[in-house]
């Protein structure tokens, strides 16, 4: 999510078209974010337009998974019941090895709702855009086909201009335009005219793209389940199949060769694809038959869209005498933004990046921690970290939240909330609530047994034949007369 913040590009000398209008925001893509912000403006009553270049929900993109924390905003902007009512929630995790054999398969979901009271779901990413552009108190906000090409900060104003021609004007512009946003490549533009060298070739290359995904929909596939997570974990790639009554969605991760950065997206043309595609089609994964992996950059976009309106809103109800918040208090407010959004950003994504790497082996430490550690101390150890990451979400200020379930981790931001556990609780049935309490010294016991073997091991199979081979013939035949 970029801002107008930044921008400070000499003025156009257009002339103030803002009148006596409202404090206004333009919000540039209609993905995720864009429709959380626009949804959560609309409650705050505050004068925004949502510009799209294509459809709010085009056909392509497999799936989206919703944890506790996407959850909770979508109940509170009215949408998580028909979000609710087009899927199954999912049950099993199971973790496969690279010739399809599940080494752990534990109800992990289910635990994950006991965490914090929301069910895990997956749907069709088509079917959640439409949901959320159906529940929209105010459609009208979303213009489609509205592509912005250009962004300038006029002194006064923000425009915004478009490929047909025409000019959208604002106080503040947000860029939700996707991991290669457009927006973002106009800022550091006009960033660099206004201070040169001001964004450096450091800052524009930051962001790495170290895995590339093939993803896709297929029916349903016997032996899968209809409402199960599988983790296909191989050296250098892995597979996350995600089941439905009526779909699968599939995702497949490589490693690649090497790093790319911007300017690079590090897409695949169709040829690469089918050429991808046919490398993996004969690889179990499942004995029986045939890296969003942790699914949470979605969630981090609306976790960032709500906390940036619930600012915006305090913003204008403390503007007093004013019609329109100062270009300071905007810069201020979005600085805030920020600083508090920052941490909590860097936490989600090496938690993506490490389960990536964990799924793909990326080294002996990680294959050690997936095919061993996790099995050994259970899928509720990852449900409480999730359970805690969820619990210390945003949610929207000014909306309450309708907690219909139980939960047994406490919402940060709920005073009043009182954790418990669920009757007939999975994790108490399974006891492993408390063995996962007195756990962590048994397992950092576990991970040194586990350490210890995996080295004799290795030194009786590996070190001890090496040195003996490389011993020269005559002094290995003395040692073996002696
Ligand atoms: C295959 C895949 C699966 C994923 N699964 C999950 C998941 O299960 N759970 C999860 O939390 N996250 C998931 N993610 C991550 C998640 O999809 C993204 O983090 C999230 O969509 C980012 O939201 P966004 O609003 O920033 O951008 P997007 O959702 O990408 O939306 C950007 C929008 O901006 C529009 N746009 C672009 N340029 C312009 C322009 N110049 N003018 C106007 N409009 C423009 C685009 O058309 C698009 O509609 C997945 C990602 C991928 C690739």
């Amino acid at each position: 999510m970029v801002f107008s913040e930044r921008l400070s590009a000499p003025s156009t000398g257009s002339p103030n078209l803002s009148g006596t209008r409202p404090f206004r925001v333009i919000i540039v893509g209609a993905g995720v974010g864009g429709l959380v912000m626009s949804h959560a403006l609309t409650r705050a009553k505050i004068d925004h337009v949502v510009l799209e270049k294509g459809v709010v929900a085009p056909q392509w993109g497999a799936s989206i998974s919703i944890w506790a924390n996407g959850a909770r905003i979508l109940q509170q902007l009215g949408c998580w019941e028909a979000i609710r009512a087009a899927c199954q929630p999912l049950q099993m995790l199971y973790v496969r090895d690279a010739s399809g054999i599940s080494y752990s398969a534990e109800p992990y979901f289910d635990m994950m709702t006991e965490m914090n009271g929301f069910e895990y779901v997956t749907l069709e990413r088509r079917k959640f855009l439409k949901i959320l552009q159906e529940q929209h108190p105010d459609p009208q906000k979303i213009w489609e086909g509205k592509k912005v090409i250009e962004v300038l900060d006029t002194g006064t104003n923000i425009l915004a201009k478009l490929d047909d021609g025409t000019v959208e004007e604002g106080d503040m512009l947000i860029g939700c335009d996707g991991v290669h946003s457009t927006v973002r490549e106009l800022m550091w533009r006009n960033a660099n005219v206004a201070v040169p060298n001001l964004i450096t070739t450091r800052e524009k290359t930051s962001l790495e793209t170290t895995y590339r995904a093939l993803v896709g929909v297929a029916k349903p596939i016997l032996g899968m389940g209809t409402n199960d997570m599988h983790w296909i974990t191989h050296w250098g790639m892995s597979f996350l199949i995600l089941t439905q009554p009526n779909e699968t969605f599939f995702f497949v991760n490589w490693k690649l060769p090497q790093k790319s950065t911007w300017p690079s997206k590090a897409k695949w043309n169709e040829a690469e694809a089918e050429i991808a595609a046919a490398s993996v089609a004969h690889l179990p994964i499942t004995d029986s038959v045939v890296t969003p992996n942790l699914a949470l950059g979605a969630m981090c976009a609306m976790e960032s869209s709500v906390v940036l309106v619930n600012k915006i809103k305090n913003m204008v109800d403390n503007l007093g005498s004013e019609q329109r918040p100062s270009k300071d208090s905007i810069r201020d407010m979005l600085l805030e933004f920020q600083a508090e959004r920052m941490n909590r950003q860097q936490e989600a994504s090496r938690a993506s990046a490490f389960l990536t790497r964990l799924h793909a082996y990326d080294g002996f430490l990680k294959w050690l921690i997936m095919r061993w550690i996790i099995p050994t101390v259970g899928q509720a150890r990852i449900a409480h970290i999730m359970g805690d990451f969820c619990s210390r979400a945003p949610r929207i200020s000014f909306l309450p939240v309708d907690y219909v379930r139980k939960a047994a981790y406490k919402w940060q931001d709920e005073p009043d909330h009182v954790p418990a556990q669920p009757e007939n609780s999975i994790m108490r049935q399974k006891g492993r609530l408390l063995a996962s309490e007195i756990l962590q010294p048994a397992s950092i016991f576990a991970m040194g047994l586990i350490l210890y073997v995996m080295s004799a091991t290795f030194f009786k199979h590996y070190v001890i034949p090496t040195v003996v081979i490389a011993l020269p013939k005559d002094e290995l035949l003395g040692e073996t007369s002696r």
